[in-house]
């Protein structure tokens, strides 16, 4: 129960697939109470369901696009708790033309929409979430890839995002640490989901990782959730600003 009585607010469930629910579900078996949200309309019949089961206490839209979404969030959920204890950030886009070829196929729009949806929107969530955050020792986690800090096929403008994002948990955890609030992110390792559905060439990437990563084997959801109970509780009370692998430790192969 090493989340007993926190409570914790989940951006990225999409479906049972979603790194999202695999931390959700952890997070439940520790102890916390959970709100979540979903992308739209289209979304809300699949995360729904995922959410009661877990009986969380608010399931509410959130376009992280838009401002007004972000707010009427955090304002639905000021009637039902007086703070938040955990923020869980896992949403990222391109559209799927950016995640083809080289990054010299990346437009102007499909750039903005990528630092947009995955990197603004975390600060933007931030933001919003500060003030009820204050004085709890909270936390908040983010997920990133590697291919943010090396080159991978196809990744393209989101890993111009993804560098970014890595370097918005720097500049969130130097702003809010007075605070007390703690911002990490997880760098996980490829998983098949909804979102890396869109990259061209992720089997490749997966095949290559079973073989090279030294524990030879891709992770799992499971992984990166366990991870984020550890960076969302007070087994990692002195940490924060920090890129946490979950990959098998494939970052530290060279040749
Ligand atoms: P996923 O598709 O299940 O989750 C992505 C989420 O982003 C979805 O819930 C989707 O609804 C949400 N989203 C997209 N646009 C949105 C918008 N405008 N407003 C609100 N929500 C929006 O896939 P996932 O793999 O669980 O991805 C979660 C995070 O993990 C992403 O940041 C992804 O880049 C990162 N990640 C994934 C992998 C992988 O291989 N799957 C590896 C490393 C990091």
């Amino acid at each position: 129960m090493l989340l007993k009585g926190k409570k914790a607010l989940i951006f990225g469930v999409a479906n049972d697939k979603s790194i999202a629910w695999a931390i959700a579900r952890h997070f439940h078996q520790q102890g916390a109470e959970l709100a979540m949200t979903y992308a739209g309309d289209a979304f809300e019949k699949r995360v729904r369901p995922l959410a009661e089961s877990l009986k969380a206490a608010a399931i509410l839209p959130c376009n992280v696009a838009i401002d007004n979404d972000i707010k009427s969030v955090f304002y639905e959920l000021g009637k039902v708790w007086d703070g938040i204890d955990i923020i869980v950030h896992s949403v990222a886009f391109a559209n799927k033309d950016e995640l083809k070829g080289s990054i010299l196929n990346t437009t102007r729009n499909g750039f903005a929409i990528a630092m947009d949806i995955s990197v603004y929107s975390f600060l933007a969530i931030m933001k919003e979430g500060q003030q009820m955050m204050q004085g709890r020792n909270a936390t908040a986690l983010t997920m990133t890839y590697y291919g943010g800090v090396k080159v991978f096929p196809s990744y393209n403008a989101m890993g111009v995002a993804k560098a970014a994002l890595e370097t918005s948990v720097r500049y969130l955890a130097e702003a809010l640490g007075p605070d007390g609030t703690r911002v990490n992110a997880i760098s996980a390792g490829p998983i098949r989901t909804l979102a890396a559905s869109g990259i061209n060439s992720f089997n490749q990437i997966l095949n290559r990782v079973e073989a090279r990563a030294p524990l030879r084997r891709n992770i799992a959801q499971e992984d990166v959730a366990r991870s984020a109970v550890y960076l969302c509780s007070s087994l990692s009370s002195g940490v924060t600003g920090e890129i946490h692998y979950v990959d098998g430790g494939y970052n530290v192969i060279g040749i």
